[in-house]
């Protein structure tokens, strides 16, 4: 076999291992091969790629190998951050992958321009080299802000900025980016042009910037995955540059998987493309917060336990707060002690519970809760009114029943689980404070609903322990 066909046998078996690779992380039970098959077909993409350079006698191997060694000193303690830390990490991961599409893209163009190499900048050459360094570089700068902004740090507002005519001077740089682009990639040899590109870059690296700051800090998982689309699509640009199959539907995959997921996320808040990148979302529902002081009903776990103990089925609805207080091992806890009792416990996941795609699935699998009893929205919704307990757990939006009846709420629309149709309603939280869309749910003041008011791994923690029978009484 010569070598060529060695490297694209690598490359055609690194593609089918990507491509099993989503198809095995949709399902939390083939999810840990997904992430193998994934590895493996990195491994395999690498090392198609020095076998390339080897056998055409590429010489540079000091600099490959510094870069192994830097990429890897990066990469070891990226990969030990705790879960919560996950989507800032992700933002991380694509900074840098747009940073080097805009590396690759910004040597190439000095290289073929100081050779004066005209084959080399063909039209449709430097055409994907703009698109590669315009996407590139705008997700490098714009993944930094969303993980900053995740990671709320102090010195990266996390409300939204706005400022007035904000979108006309954004569209205006970005013309003005497609504008020198075009110039380019009709003269890519003339005098000005190192200038120009120099230009396009500084502005793309302005444009990651400008595009994040009117967005919230709790619409950033949503922004993240749109900036995968766009470095997997940085990565296409890159492929048709460097002539590469692999990294042409390497960069298909991921593009279209981070746009397919922005859309989930999109659909299953309500919420469209435009409202979450411009919408300012988080800013405005703040001031319609503050409304009367209603009466909530509070209980204790005590109580809460003795009537979860008589219970058939129990119905826990996770959200964001089980994530902030890690309880999810003290949910595991309660649910042993449910069902060494016969009570029927199922979790009902919401798409967008938390702050990430599969946010609850991961939390839930790591405390070996079993997949089964993990109970998609629509499915679980049909088993809520035979419930006799809703025990809602750090969730809030994903049970507001203002998105089924009030059409002035932000969250009108969005599908929820239907918590108020159980019996009688528990809900674990630590103050009075709305959820993520900063707005009131009546939930809370049903008849049917009590509150358990505290952090939710002592809450879960003392409610697990009453049904031991260690109360304490
Ligand atoms: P919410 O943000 O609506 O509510 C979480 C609740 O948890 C808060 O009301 C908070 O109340 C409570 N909480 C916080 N910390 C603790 C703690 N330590 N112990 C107990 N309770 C706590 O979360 P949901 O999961 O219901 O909804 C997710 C929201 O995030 C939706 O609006 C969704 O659209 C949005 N979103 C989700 C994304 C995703 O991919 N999953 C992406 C982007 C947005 P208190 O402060 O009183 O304790």
């Amino acid at each position: 076999m010569s070598a060529e066909n060695l490297v694209q046998l690598l490359y055609l078996v690194a593609t089918g291992l990507f491509i099993m690779s989503l198809r095995w992380m949709s399902n939390p039970e083939t999810a840990r091969k997904g992430v193998f098959s994934g590895v493996a077909a990195m491994v395999l993409a690498v090392a198609g790629t020095l076998a390339g350079v080897i056998t055409t006698g590429g010489t540079h191997y000091w600099w490959i190998l510094a870069a192994f060694i830097a990429g890897s000193a990066v990469g070891y303690p990226l990969a030990q951050v705790p879960l919560t830390a996950v989507p800032q990490r992700t933002a991380l991961s694509h900074a840098f992958g747009g940073l080097a599409a805009g590396l690759v893209g910004t040597g190439k163009f000095f290289l073929y321009y100081g050779q004066s190499n005209e084959e080399a900048l063909a039209p449709y050459i430097v055409t994907a080299l703009m698109l590669e360094i315009l996407l590139g570089f705008l997700t490098f700068t714009g993944s930094l802000m969303a993980a900053g902004k995740l990671q709320e740090l102090k010195w990266i507002p996390q409300r939204p900025v706005t400022y007035p005519g904000q979108n006309v001077i954004n569209l205006g740089l970005f013309t003005l980016a497609l504008a020198l682009g075009v110039a380019l990639v009709l003269n890519p040899l003339a005098a000005w042009a190192p200038l120009a590109f120099m230009l396009v870059m500084v502005l793309s690296l302005a444009f990651g910037v400008l595009l994040i700051l009117p967005i919230g800090g709790a619409d950033m998982p949503t922004v993240i995955s749109i900036l995968n689309a766009y470095a997997g699509l940085s990565a296409v640009a890159m492929g048709f540059v460097l002539n590469n199959k692999l990294l042409i539907t390497a960069g298909a995959l991921d593009g279209s998987s981070g746009l397919i997921l922005s859309i989930i996320m999109c659909k299953a808040m309500n919420r469209s493309f435009t409202n979450v990148l411009f919408g300012a979302f988080g800013q405005t529902q703040q001031a319609a917060a503050g409304g009367e002081a209603k009466v909530y009903k509070s209980d204790t776990p005590e109580s809460a336990a003795q009537i979860m103990a008589q219970a058939d089925l129990v119905v826990i609805v996770p959200g964001y707060g089980m994530a902030v207080a890690q309880a999810q091992h003290r949910v595991r806890e309660l649910y042993d002690q449910l069902k060494k009792r016969g009570v029927t416990v199922k979790f009902a996941i919401h798409p967008v519970a938390g702050r990430m795609p599969g946010h609850m699935n991961v939390l839930l699998a790591e405390a070996e809760i079993p997949y089964d009893d993990l109970v998609e929205m629509d499915e679980i919704n049909g088993d809520l009114p035979q419930a006799d307990v809703a025990l809602i757990i750090g969730a809030n939006d994903v049970v507001n029943p203002a998105a089924r009846t009030d059409k002035t709420s932000p969250i009108y629309g969005m599908p929820i689980i239907d918590a108020d149709k159980a019996r009688t309603v528990f809900a674990i939280k630590r103050s009075k404070n709305p959820g993520f869309a900063g707005i009131e749910n009546e939930l809370y003041y049903l008849d049917k609903t009590f509150m358990l008011f505290g952090d939710a791994k002592v809450v879960v923690g003392e409610l697990a322990r009453q049904l031991a029978g260690e109360g304490g009484h």
